[in-house]
């Protein structure tokens, strides 16, 4: 259960004062839906109204305060003019300039003969000192609330600075005051205030630099952040090391068989990622690895090489897809690599029903199905096996933690093996799978073909499809993808169909389409429409991104490139350079592109290691960019930037650690004030794991 104490923190943005139903709406899209959002919500610039000089000394294009007399109105005389109130000091003249004015309005305001307070940006027109919509119009008994410096928040349509400058003041005032749940001695060592006292500092900066990522104020909120995230982790890493494992290690005997049957022979680092998990799974302790590599780096017979030696054993092994195009895809590519070694594959995904589904559930309960591919159908209740001892999980970053031990709960003490094809830095797989151990495939298999990967400018889109048209001619097969234009799914699905319209325009009908919304059997016709040659051309949105494998596709094209991240960029390039031709990237831009944009996919132009591309990515974009929770589904964070806190989040792995190590259950006082962190963080769950470990 939530302390009482935060109780103020998740009420409704709407129950803070002056929060009306209709900002309240405004509000939660914009930061989310409790007052706590709107404290992570932390300006990005500010404006600062201490500087009031005479009218003269004014300089241009900068705000000002300017204590003035209103000396006459001067409503427009033609309908497209502006509405002028003169003002004067004793240095000048200066006009407030309002378009659309309501004079009553004004008059009330300014009204003639008055002393006032104004603050807005001056500019000369004709030399004469103006303000147009001053942002402050106020009597001078009130100039001390003018004459401050006022932060600046990133807004939404339809709400105004004001309205959400006075909601974050709200959650503010009903922000209590926190146990301290920092290490005393550390947080002495970094000079940081206590958690309230940052926050209110984080929100009223009095200059440019308070704005930095590396104030004390700033850095305690993102170490409070990443020490959550941390704790999330370390705490369901410790239920899941509470359960005793058990020992998985097979005598070889279909894994020989599969080997013979392999028309290649295994990479080093292949053979190395083996050992590893070779390793994890003799031991006691229940394995928990990551096994990353870039698409097309032959992690699939790692994955099923570790199935079989749990298979070996006696047990039963699973691996488990994020769609279930991938999941097909993984029974596909199994199924043959199982019939060497006189195995089947069963396949489990939401299209099973009825009869056929109980069936198979109940084989797979009986013992009788002993390796089985699905997706997120492998979830459900009924779902339960004989003897499951090995989980692998492919493209992780798309399930949960918690998911991830909500499968391994369906067996005793099931060892987990994690695929990921997101070549993540080592920072960001420390956030979204903490202490986990990696294994990574870092060589291709021989006889790749390097990728020819360009960038053109979108206007140059006739050229494209002609290029196009002359390399099917050849016999090439084309993915061309298209934009993430916003959040919704709609819009690029628009975008997408727009496009498929052009080019079957142009190219006539072997082009296909398939997209995110489209039922499962229709996506999968258009999809082995493609795979067996029917199709010249596919037409996608980014549901090829992972897995898909057509060897003969050789070129691909990439809209609004600029619109991706770099990491899945990658990716997708990985869809082609599977077979034996050359293969071309194409990757179209919108112009003119920034300083950044262009060094980005520069990169992409230059090097084809997803690692060192993933690295630069962050350095360039910043992990904020990188993290869109659309993109990669690590976790986002508010207030940490992992590429400005990455030393922090170091320092909250290891205090987490010690945390745990000394307070496993959080009794201590401390450690009451470590849950308080976990739930205003939002880590609720990891909470629970607390409580029942
Ligand atoms: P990933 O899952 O890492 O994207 P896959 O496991 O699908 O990559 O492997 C890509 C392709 O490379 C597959 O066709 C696979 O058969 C092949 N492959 C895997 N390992 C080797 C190897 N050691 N030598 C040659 N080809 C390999
Ligand atoms: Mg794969």
């Amino acid at each position: 259960m939530r302390p009482e104490i935060l109780y103020p923190l998740f009420r409704p943005v709407g129950a803070l004062k002056g929060v009306g139903p209709r900002f309240a709406v405004l509000l939660e899209r914009l930061t989310g839906p409790h007052v706590v959002d709107l404290l992570w919500h932390l300006p990005t610039g500010l404006i600062d109204r201490r500087f009031a000089p005479k009218i003269a000394a004014a300089p241009s294009g900068q705000v000002a305060t300017l204590t003035v007399r209103v000396d006459g109105h001067a409503p427009p005389v033609l309908p497209r003019q502006p509405y002028k109130v003169r003002c004067t000091d004793d240095t000048g003249l200066l006009e407030l300039v309002f378009f659309h004015a309501r004079s009553e309005h004004l008059l009330r305001q300014l009204p003639i003969g008055q002393t006032v307070v104004v603050s807005g940006k001056v500019e000369r027109f004709h030399d004469t000192p103006q303000i147009t919509h001053p942002d402050a119009i106020s009597p001078v008994e009130a100039r001390d609330q003018v004459e401050t410096v006022e932060p600046v928040y990133p807004l939404t349509a339809g709400l105004t600075p004001k309205t959400l400058r006075r909601a974050v003041q709200a959650a503010l005032d009903a922000t209590p005051d926190l146990p301290e749940w920092l290490d005393p001695a550390y947080q002495k060592r970094q000079n940081w205030p206590d958690w309230r006292t940052a926050l209110r500092t984080a929100h009223a900066p009095e200059a440019e630099s308070a704005l930095l990522p590396t104030t004390p104020a700033r850095q305690r909120l993102a170490y409070d952040e990443l020490l959550a995230n941390q704790l999330a982790l370390a705490l369901v890493r410790l239920s899941q090391r509470r359960q005793p494992g058990r020992t998985i290690a097979g005598d070889g005997r279909l894994r020989r068989q599969v080997l013979e049957a392999l028309p290649f022979r295994l990479t080093a680092c292949q053979d190395r990622a083996l050992q590893d998990i070779g390793r994890d799974l003799a031991d006691e302790r229940r394995m928990l690895r990551l096994l990353q590599g870039d698409v097309g780096s032959g992690k699939t017979i790692v994955a099923f090489m570790a199935m079989l030696n749990a298979i070996e054993c006696g047990h039963q092994a699973v691996l488990m897809a994020p769609t279930e195009l991938l999941a097909r895809q993984h029974l596909q590519s199994l199924t043959p690599l199982a019939a060497s070694a006189g195995l089947e594959v069963a396949l489990l995904t939401g299209r099973d029903k009825g009869k056929s589904r109980d069936a198979l559930l109940g084989r797979l309960a009986a013992g009788e199905i002993r390796l089985l591919v699905g997706t997120h159908a492998l979830f459900q209740e009924d779902v339960t096996f004989a003897d499951l001892g090995l989980a692998v999980i492919d493209e992780q970053h798309r399930f949960g933690v918690h998911q991830r031990l909500q499968l391994s709960d369906k067996g005793r003490a099931v060892d987990v093996l994690v695929m990921s094809a997101t070549p993540i830095p080592r920072t960001l797989t420390m956030t979204a799978y903490g202490d986990l151990d990696v294994s990574r495939l870092d060589e291709k298999p021989p006889g790749r073909h390097p990728i020819d990967t360009r960038t053109i400018a979108i206007d140059r889109l006739d050229e494209v499809v002609a290029a196009l048209q002359r390399r099917i001619k050849d016999g090439a097969q084309v993915y061309w993808v298209c934009p993430l234009v916003d959040e919704s799914e709609v819009v690029d699905l628009a975008a997408a169909t727009e496009r498929y319209a052009i080019l079957r325009d142009r190219l006539g009908d072997r082009v296909g389409l398939v997209h995110g919304r489209m039922k499962g059997p229709d996506k999968d016709a258009a999809m082995a429409g493609f795979a067996e040659g029917r199709l010249d051309l596919l037409v996608a949105t980014t549901v090829i991104e992972v897995g898909v494998n057509v060897p003969k596709a050789s070129v691909m094209v990439v809209e609004h490139a600029e619109r991706f991240g770099l990491a899945q960029l990658h990716q997708l390039r990985g869809r082609i350079g599977r077979g034996d031709q050359a293969s071309t990237c194409l990757l179209l831009f919108e112009a003119p592109l920034n300083e950044t944009a262009k060094a980005r996919l520069r990169i992409l132009r230059d090097t084809e290691d997803g690692f060192l591309i993933a690295e630069e990515d962050l350095r360039l974009r910043g992990a904020g960019e990188l993290l869109g929770t659309r993109q990669s589904g690590l976790p986002g964070f508010h207030l940490a930037d992992l590429a400005e806190h990455g030393e922090l989040l170091a320092a909250a792995r290891d205090d987490a650690r010690l945390i745990i190590d000394r307070d496993p259950n959080l009794l201590t006082p401390r450690g009451e004030a470590v849950r308080a962190l976990l739930y205003l963080f939002e880590r609720d769950a990891a909470v629970r794991y607390l409580r029942s470990g």
